[in-house]
């Protein structure tokens, strides 16, 4: 579904992406981990497009991301990309935010648009929002929110960029919430978190970026309970 192979990047002098390579399998949930500056960021924007990369492949389903094609605007709504800030219009209503994209990226009908915004809604736990203004709503409904807005466009995959590192502690569950249930119903997802339960119980894989590298990936559990690499075993001492 998702290829990496060997990407490097750098900006300017800085080598940021070393080489990075990873599949992600249709319905895999893939956990980025790391510390800070290691690269996590950069690999999602890669992966949609919104950053090039220097040399090596990405492939989405077998078309190659690159942001020179045309197609990069059709390829990027096949990936759907949820941020730390949520990045909602200020000035529209929580519904029409999540029928923005539909409506005007997808010339969808809006009666259609506005019938699957409601249901995305419903699903994300706020079902009673809909003509809510965003700074209305707490952060953990403006992610939500986000994440709706996201699942609108329906994405063949979904990446997160430390979705409720901004938030504050009692409002992060429900973001997760929201994330594990599209876990489980197959969404392919790669999530860069430093929530290592989320990452323990949801995902299929972890793997640790270090220096623009993955030094150590595997199963959840075997990675953050058993590490094998020494910077890993470091990094899960500092955050545990
Ligand atoms: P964090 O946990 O702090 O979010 P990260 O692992 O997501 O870190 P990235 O944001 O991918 O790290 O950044 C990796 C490196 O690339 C950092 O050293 C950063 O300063 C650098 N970098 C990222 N974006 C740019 C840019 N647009 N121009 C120059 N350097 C950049
Ligand atoms: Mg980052």
């Amino acid at each position: 579904m998702i290829a990496i192979n060997n990407i490097h990047k750098s900006f300017g002098d800085v080598a940021v992406l070393r080489g990075v390579s990873l599949d992600v399998a249709s319905g895999e949930v893939v956990c980025l981990i790391g510390p800070s500056g290691s690269g996590k960021s950069t690999v999602l924007r890669c992966i949609n497009g919104l950053e090039t990369y220097d040399h090596g492949d990405i492939l989405i389903n077998d078309a190659r991301v690159d942001t020179q094609q045309a197609d990069i605007h059709a390829l990027r709504t096949r990936v759907g990309m949820v941020f730390q800030r949520f990045n909602l219009f200020p000035h529209r209503s929580v519904i029409e935010n999540v029928m923005e994209g539909p409506v005007y990226v997808k010339h969808e009908p809006r009666q259609q648009a506005r019938a699957m915004a409601e249901e995305l809604l419903d699903k994300v736990g706020l079902n009673d929002k809909y003509d809510a203004y965003p700074n209305q709503l707490s952060g953990g409904q403006q992610q939500r929110v986000a994440i709706a807005r996201a699942l609108a466009m329906r994405p063949d995959a979904m990446l997160f960029d430390e979705p409720t590192s901004a938030l504050d502690p009692e409002l992060v569950g429900d973001v997760l919430t929201v994330m594990r249930t599209l876990a489980e119903e197959g969404m392919t997802m790669v999530v860069v978190t430093h929530e290592m339960s989320f990452a323990r119980e949801v995902a299929d894989r972890v793997c640790f970026l270090h220096g623009g590298t993955i030094v150590e990936e595997g199963p959840a559990k075997q990675v953050l309970s058993q590490p094998h690499h020494e910077r890993t075993q470091d990094f899960l001492r500092r955050v545990l």
